[in-house]
């Protein structure tokens, strides 16, 4: 029982550093969080030490009493807080839902269609060498002049290669789907619709983003994102569903849960439902439109610097650089320089490789969670647009990172 610090002062050194970088810094990328105490501490529990393959009630090894419970938990939890028929929350990640999802309700070869990688999608439905990639027919719709998923592509694209499921979701879009016209034209062609709810969660749990369930066939989101738990994935279904995807988890592509994991979501499924967390991701959704209103202003803008579809209604921005003397690796190390931590990202019709890009990802939960306000949130547009025009004074605006750091501690029990 010797504590980390004493068995292993390595390991212990890498997590001490990185919780006083969590603690120093600006935290904006748009899909990371912070996990409430509660919820590391269920995850640093006893329950990582029981295999329980198998679901509650039905499982194929011993002992597992007291982990069923947590588990129903989790699992009455969150299809009270989405309104679902059915959950599912043993997928060790987004991706582990994703795949366990889509071969559930298609089989190797057959068409999927979903938003392009380059456009916004995320790697699990459709990218070249992802698994999404290799063994289905990828079929890519994208986003228009504005920034908007177009739709009219969207219904060309499924009537012309019929795919037998189209995603809707993404990881880098500013604004919010039309799911009943997803659910129209997947009708239209009888195909399944999945939505990846993985970065909106938080939101739709809120009740300030349209709810993906009643419309989709299958849902699955991360649980680390805007939702706010631990590092997870989960999938919400129509009871019908339900056999299929059971098996399709475990044992299609999983062994035994992470049960220490799914009692921590449990937890954090009980926060989000709280008031508290309702206001957490009001402020979210301000922040994010504060700073996209900040960066269209002329003295940004006349640097090449724009913000893409305009504006935001969700969590996220997406800073349009293609016009900009800065690249998007450039404006990342800036933003680095002076505390703040966000991904570089390509844009649509991106000029520049992969590994540079035209973009930049901003996102403010994290923010959120440690208690940022409209005030706060405006601080931090204000040293953003004076980081990405020329001639910044990295000192002082590093100063003015760190104010706020101090003035919203992270964690200020754990050292
Ligand atoms: N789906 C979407 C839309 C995502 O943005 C992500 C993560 O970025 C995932 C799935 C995958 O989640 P994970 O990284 O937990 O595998």
């Amino acid at each position: 029982n010797t504590p980390l610090h004493e068995l292993d002062p390595d390991v212990a050194a890498a997590v001490d550093a990185e919780l006083r970088r969590q603690q120093s810094t600006l935290e904006m990328i748009a899909s990371e969080n912070f996990a409430p105490v509660a919820v590391m501490e269920a995850q640093g529990s006893v329950l990582t030490n029981k295999y329980a393959e198998g679901y509650p009630g039905r499982r194929y090894y011993g002992g597992c009493e007291h982990v069923d419970v947590a588990e129903q938990i989790a699992i009455d939890r969150i299809k009270d807080l989405f309104g679902a028929e059915y959950a599912n929350v043993q997928p060790h990640s987004g991706a582990s839902a994703n795949q366990a999802a889509l071969f559930a309700i298609a089989q190797p070869g057959d068409t999927i269609l979903g938003l392009d990688l380059a456009h916004g999608g995320h790697l699990t439905h459709g990218m070249r060498l992802n698994f999404s990639g290799k063994q289905f027919n990828v079929v890519a719709y994208h986003v228009d002049e504005a920034g908007l998923v177009d739709m009219a592509e969207v219904e060309r694209l499924a009537k012309e290669h019929r795919p037998k499921v189209i995603i809707a979701g993404w990881s880098a879009y500013p604004r919010q789907l039309d799911f009943a016209e997803f659910r129209r034209i997947a009708d239209e062609v009888e195909a399944y619709l999945w939505v990846d709810m993985a970065h909106f969660a938080g939101l739709v749990a809120a009740g300030l983003h349209p709810n993906p369930v009643a419309y989709a066939d299958v849902v699955t989101s991360t649980t680390h994102k805007t939702l706010g738990g631990p590092r997870g994935g989960i999938i919400l279904a129509k009871k019908e569903f339900a056999k299929k995807l059971n098996s399709s988890v475990f044992p299609g592509f999983q062994g035994g849960p992470l049960e220490h994991v799914i009692a921590a979501k449990a937890v954090s499924f009980k926060v989000a439902a709280s008031e508290e967390f309702k206001e957490r991701q009001q402020r979210t959704l301000d922040g994010a439109r504060i700073i996209a209103e900040r960066l269209v202003q002329d003295d940004v803008t006349q640097h090449g610097v724009s913000v893409l579809s305009g504006g935001t209604d969700v969590h996220l921005l997406l800073v349009d650089l293609r016009d900009s003397e800065l690249d998007g690796q450039q404006a990342e190390d800036r933003l680095h320089e002076v505390g703040i931590t966000v991904n570089r990202n390509a844009v649509p019709n991106d000029p520049r490789p992969p590994m540079v890009t035209s973009g930049l990802r901003i996102g403010t939960p994290a923010l959120a969670t440690r208690g940022f306000q409209a005030e706060d949130f405006r601080e931090v547009a204000d040293i953003i647009a004076e980081t990405l025009k020329p001639g910044f004074d990295a000192e002082a605006l590093k100063a003015r990172v760190t104010a706020l750091a101090e003035k919203h501690p992270l964690y200020p029990g754990l050292k």
